[in-house]
């Protein structure tokens, strides 16, 4: 596991430091995406800032994407091809009402948008809230 983590971590150019590794390890084991307070959580609020940085530094070198649902800002990771210069996986995110809990949906990308002449987009999301299938009471399991 420590080898996987680390080979990713160097895919993206990232130094592997020890709070590097162990943030990365902990995201990996989610399935869906995580606040800066649930990182806290785990870790113990005495490493906040570390924390902060690390999730920035991931989210610069194109490890991790933020995600604003309108709610608190969310992480998760991205698929291999985002790097230093630019993420690539822009993805439809689904907010459940119940659970509460953020998930990526990387199948349904986010079509490139013809902007009118003059227009920059700087950032670009598309957010659906509902019921998960945890939490549909019609879902069936799969
Ligand atoms: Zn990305
Ligand atoms: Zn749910
Ligand atoms: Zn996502």
């Amino acid at each position: 596991m420590a080898d996987v983590v680390e080979s990713i971590l160097k895919a993206k150019q990232i130094a592997p430091t020890a709070m590097r590794l162990l943030v990365l390890e902990f995201l990996l084991e989610q399935k869906t995406a995580v606040t800066l307070t649930n990182l806290e959580k785990d870790f113990g609020p005495a490493d906040r800032i570390t924390l902060y940085r690390t999730i920035k530094t991931f989210e610069k070198k194109g490890l991790v994407h933020a995600i604003k649902d309108g709610t608190i800002a969310k992480y998760a990771l991205c698929d291999v091809d985002c790097n230093e210069d630019g993420h690539t996986d822009t993805h439809v995110h689904f907010w459940c009402t119940g659970c509460k809990k953020t998930f990526c949906l990387p199948k349904l990308k986010i079509p490139k948008v013809e902007m009118p002449s003059g227009f920059t987009i700087q950032d670009i999301s598309l957010n659906a809230h509902g019921l998960c299938n945890s939490c549909n009471p019609d879902a069936t399991m799969q």
